[in-house]
């Protein structure tokens, strides 16, 4: 038995406290199947927090969303797109269009010709991230998508911050170079719509410095960024239980590579989850600066030396992962802790990295 847990009171909580720390509109980012949490479940929890504007990736999840019932919300599909399919069906799905490009500008608007259709879309601005939006010496393209009414209204402009949880400097000018961008339109006479840049940590790093009119909001409804005065709390954890326990003698090898030998005679206890299920597969990320590369360096050489350690809730209690993770499983050292076969293994586990073939269970 194994199960992914996601409390519902835990992320009603979060969205309470994102909105309460944005004071403008949360746009909800549910990309990625609400980052592990289930797009639909979120979105559902969401929209009783009260949020109705909705963003997304990938055009298939506006029609996923619309298909579930979630007619009347906004949602944003931030990805700029010249490719037919994807307008087709973010069209179809009555979603907010992203322009980023003069080529995705004429792709949209040669699709309402053909199709004599109007769409709304939002304005994206490459500030820094090197994926999509007009560069802002683009200023003459990007106006002209403002001028493509009726076919295209432009309701909104944003950015994307491509440093917000540790770059300040960075993020002040990515800011500024939108915020100029939106300034210049007025004074062009052209309502900009709203701008909207900070992610999560845009928001919990920095007040409200940059809120702006809207927020778009990913993983702090995972509770999983860093920010700990906020008051967030970690959504997920995978639920097992112990289905083996075995006593070893001294000095025997466990798990793959011998990555552990026992220096006394040892209780394990066999939980059935492994990287597959996606324990333990998240420290290789977010190398991002000097310092996370040292940490990750030294945390490879202790894993190496078998001194990395690993824990896992067994009846409320730490065990001890022995060796390394499997595939499918893990070894726990439960010497003296009177664990019994069927015994409940709590693991912590991004819901990321969950793999999607597991159960989710919602409480
Ligand atoms: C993923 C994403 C977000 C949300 O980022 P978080 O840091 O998870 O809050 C916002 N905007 C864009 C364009 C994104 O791709």
């Amino acid at each position: 038995m194994k199960r992914y847990v996601i409390d519902t009171a835990a992320l009603a909580s979060n969205a309470a406290i994102i909105r309460e720390r944005a004071g403008v509109p949360v746009i909800a980012v549910l990309k990625a199947d609400g980052y592990g949490m289930g797009i639909i479940k979120e979105a559902e929890i969401l929209r009783e927090a009260g949020m109705d504007f909705f963003a997304v990736t990938e055009p298939e999840e506006a029609l996923t969303l619309r298909e579930h019932g979630f007619l009347t919300q906004s949602i944003l599909v931030m990805r700029s797109t010249a490719a037919e399919d994807e307008i087709t069906k973010i069209a179809a799905a009555n979603a907010i269009f992203t322009v980023g490009s003069p080529e995705a500008l004429e792709a949209l608007t040669a699709f309402c010709t053909q199709t004599n259709t109007t769409v709304q879309a939002h304005v994206k601005l490459d500030t820094g991230m090197g994926r999509y939006g007009f560069l802002p010496t683009q200023y003459d393209q990007l106006r002209r998508v403002y001028e493509c009414r009726p076919q295209i209204t432009v309701t909104g402009i944003y950015t994307h911050f491509h440093s917000s949880f540790g770059n300040a400097k960075e993020t002040e000018r990515q800011f500024r170079a939108l915020t100029a961008v939106m300034d210049r339109l007025r004074a062009d006479g052209i309502e900009p719509g709203i701008g909207h840049a900070a992610n999560s940590s845009g928001l919990f790093c920095y007040d409200q410095k940059y809120t702006l009119d809207a927020v778009r909001i990913g993983s702090a409804f995972t509770g999983r960024i860093h920010a700990p005065e906020a008051g967030l709390q970690r959504i997920g954890y995978m639920e097992s239980q112990v289905i083996e326990v075995r006593t070893v003698p001294k000095g025997h090898p466990v798990g793959y590579g011998a990555g552990y030998i026992t220096r006394r005679p040892t209780e394990i206890a066999v939980v059935p989850v492994g990287y597959i299920d996606g324990f333990s597969v998240e420290k290789r990320r977010d190398l991002y600066r000097f310092r996370d590369l040292l940490r990750y360096v030294l945390d490879e050489v202790r894993s190496f030396l078998g001194k990395g350690k690993i824990f896992v809730r067994v009846n409320g209690k730490r065990a001890r992962v022995l060796g390394h993770v499997g595939l499918c499983h893990v070894s726990l050292d439960v010497t003296g802790m009177g664990i019994r076969p069927g015994d409940r293994a709590v693991l912590e586990v991004n819901p990321l990295y969950v793999n999607p073939n597991v159960e989710k269970h919602y409480i």
